[in-house]
């Protein structure tokens, strides 16, 4: 049983370590202190994405991207994932539902994407929708060729700097044709009411959107009607596996910095690791780490060799679980080994330990990962998880 790391991949670890670092981390006070960061700034980052090749790692080379393997792009946002101020979001990654695309579309949308000239946000969540995607009531009736919509769309994430929108909509208001829309932002009847601010400083926004009589042509659905469902679970479970990797980077920062820290700051006439309750704290931290990281690459590869769909799923809602549970419980301890310096803004642990509390609320909460995992268990039984 091999389990090395092939080289192609540990060069694209390589190549997002070097970027996260000389390109990302450089920006995080100032995006800390400010809140935002300058718009060259950010155009600055968007051209070394493409100088350092990360930009749609997630996509085929036949669309602009750099079709990198599950494994590879793994090992892409565990680097990236260490940067505070979720920088990794400047990082193309367009939705993996846009392979879906008409060759129009791709042309339109995922190629530009792709080149970081474009970007999506996507909108699914409602005021009244959030973990029952059952519940959207965002509506597209037919006019004339196309569709017209009406609804609203919270926490979109980067709907500030996005320039098209992938909305998810009932057509004719029938819960049995959720729909995938691909609509420009600057099309009429779209507006922001408002951009909330939350517990975490991000690079981007999440605004609330609001969507009266918005036309859009018929060639606006992606992939097919009634189809809408099926794409966004594909939304979920890339994005699931990609929070649980960025948790994965986050974590691992947090024990370098604490462990250095332990084992250069001094009280009561020795290092900190050598009271017993700080290296437990920092023993824990590596094993849970060491868990997380066997489970999340075991996954990427078993993806890799083209493991089932549904086992797909039901291992992704597994490791988000785990991994965010696990950055969580990680990055408290981390606050905890610097003191009051953990609490300090100035310090990445202290920022990445509030960045990582929206991992076990996005892309589906714990307890909804905890659901899809126990229905797993009634219908298919424990192996889904137990068996290698
Ligand atoms: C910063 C941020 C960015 C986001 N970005 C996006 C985005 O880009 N696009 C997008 O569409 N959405 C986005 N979301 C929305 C996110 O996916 C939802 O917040 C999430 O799915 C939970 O929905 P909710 O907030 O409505 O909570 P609710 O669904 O109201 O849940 C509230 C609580 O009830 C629990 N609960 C609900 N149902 C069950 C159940 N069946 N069993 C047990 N417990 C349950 C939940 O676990 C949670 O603890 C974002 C959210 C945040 C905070």
């Amino acid at each position: 049983m091999d389990l090395t790391l092939p080289p192609a991949a540990t060069e694209w670890q390589r190549r997002a370590r070097v970027f996260a670092e000389t390109e990302l981390f450089p920006h995080e006070v100032a995006l800390e202190l400010n809140g935002r960061l300058p718009a060259e700034t950010l155009d600055a980052i968007r051209r070394a994405v493409v100088a350092h090749g990360l930009n749609g790692v997630n996509h085929s080379r036949e669309v602009g991207g750099q079709g990198c393997t599950q494994l590879e792009q793994t090992l892409i946002s565990e680097e990236l994932g260490k940067a505070t101020g979720a920088l990794w979001g400047t990082v193309s990654h367009p939705a993996i539902a846009l392979k879906h695309g008409t060759p129009a579309q791709i042309e339109r949308y995922l190629r530009p994407s792709c080149r970081c000239e474009r970007r999506a946000a996507v909108a699914i969540t409602e005021p009244g929708a959030g973990s029952d995607t059952d519940a959207i009531r965002t509506r597209a009736d037919r006019r004339g060729n196309g569709f017209v919509l009406n609804g609203e769309k919270w926490f979109v994430t980067s709907g500030d700097v996005a320039d098209y929108l992938i909305v998810h909509a009932l057509v004719e208001g029938r819960t049995d044709q959720p729909t995938l829309f691909l609509v420009d932002k600057a099309s009429a009847g779209i507006s922001i009411r408002r951009e909330p601010k939350f517990t975490h400083t991000y690079v981007f926004a999440h605004p609330e959107f609001v969507f009266e009589n918005v036309m859009v042509d018929a060639d606006a659905v992606l992939g097919s009607l009634g189809g809408g469902l099926e794409l966004t679970k594909d939304w979920f479970v890339e994005a699931r596996l990609q929070i649980a990797a960025n948790c994965l980077g986050a974590a691992i920062r947090a024990l370098d910095l604490a462990n250095a820290w332990a084992g250069e700051r001094a009280q009561f006439g020795r290092k900190l690791h050598e009271f017993q309750a700080i290296e437990f704290m920092l023993a824990d931290m590596a094993v849970e780490i060491m868990a997380a990281k066997s489970m999340i690459y075991r996954v990427a590869w078993e993806i890799d060799q083209g493991l089932d769909r549904k086992l797909v799923h039901a291992r992704a809602s597994a490791i988000k679980l785990y991994a965010s549970e696990m950055a969580g419980r990680v990055l408290d301890r981390a606050v905890q080994i610097f003191g009051g310096r953990g609490y300090m803004r100035e310090n990445p642990v202290e920022r990445l330990n509030r960045d990582v509390r929206v991992d076990r609320i996005w892309e589906g909460t714990s307890e909804i990962q905890r659901g899809i995992i126990g229905r797993q268990l009634r219908k298919r039984g424990p192996g889904v998880f137990t068996s290698w």
